[in-house]
């Protein structure tokens, strides 16, 4: 059976959604997120682009595509699991927090304070999802080798990367050197400072497939809205009781 093509690419209209949300009174936001199973081929460019968007330092990553085969020889194949953190309504991570630097907001978003963080690296313990990475301050240019001269060398590779600040949270994060969020828990934000100046996660505007859809799950218009619909709807370890907001199709 051959499948209708869409009418409009489900970014341009994830992109009116989220204007809509926008403009709405911020305390009616409740942001989710859904994966299409069956649309994602695996190619880690939703990887790629969170890890470049968020300029994490080596071994952090916060949106991982696990690989898993199903089915029965003969008839297997594989299927690519893309995990971000998945914004429990009822997370165990920020029960744990001995300080407070964990918590939901009221827009369902489960945020890291780095400034509070002391880095008992606790909540990378509770979540069942190890959706959590724990920053130790790595740099992409720590082998590269110095050289004379200001074009090349670790100082300048430095410069050009990795001195160039991180905008989470809606703050600036220049060269940790020591400070946040060096030495902090780390963990998807679905992109908050992008949503905040009307830009869908980074995750999202760069995965081929269309296979992740991101909005307002309050919003009855938008595309979340109808994909939370489908019959292939399931969420990761549904049994423990922490709600996620983040959905997967079959
Ligand atoms: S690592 Fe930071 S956020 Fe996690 S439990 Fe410890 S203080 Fe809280
Ligand atoms: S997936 Fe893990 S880190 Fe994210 S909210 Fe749930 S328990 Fe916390």
């Amino acid at each position: 059976m051959t499948r209708a093509l869409p009418l409009e690419d489900a970014l341009m209209r994830m992109q009116r959604d989220l204007r809509r949300a926008l403009a709405k009174d911020p305390r009616e936001i409740r942001w989710g997120m859904v994966i299409d199973l069956a649309r994602c081929i695996g190619c880690h460019a939703c990887t790629l682009a969170c890890v470049a968007e968020n300029k994490l330092p080596p071994g952090v990553v916060y949106r991982v595509v696990l690989e898993e085969e199903v089915g029965h020889y003969p008839m297997v194949r594989q299927r690519f699991v893309p995990r971000p953190c998945v914004h429990c309504q009822n997370p165990p991570c920020t029960k744990v927090c001995p300080v407070n630097a964990t918590y939901r907001d009221e827009q369902g978003v489960v945020r890291v304070n780095y400034l509070r963080c002391i880095g008992c690296r606790y909540c990378l313990v509770a979540c069942p999802y190890a959706a959590r990475t724990s920053d130790f301050g790595e740099r992409y240019t720590n082998d590269t080798p110095e050289m004379p001269g200001k074009l090349f060398g670790r100082r300048a590779a430095f410069a050009g990367y990795e001195e160039r600040p991180a905008a989470e949270y809606g703050r600036r994060w220049p060269d940790r050197n020591g400070g946040s969020p060096f030495g902090n828990a780390r963990k998807c934000h679905f992109c908050l400072h992008r949503l905040k100046v009307g830009m869908l996660p980074a995750c999202v505007t760069s995965c081929i497939g269309r296979a992740t859809i991101f909005g307002d799950r309050t919003d009855p218009d938008s595309l979340i809205f109808e994909a939370l619909g489908s019959p292939r709807l399931f969420r990761l370890k549904e049994e423990l009781g922490t709600q996620p907001a983040v959905y997967y199709l079959k």
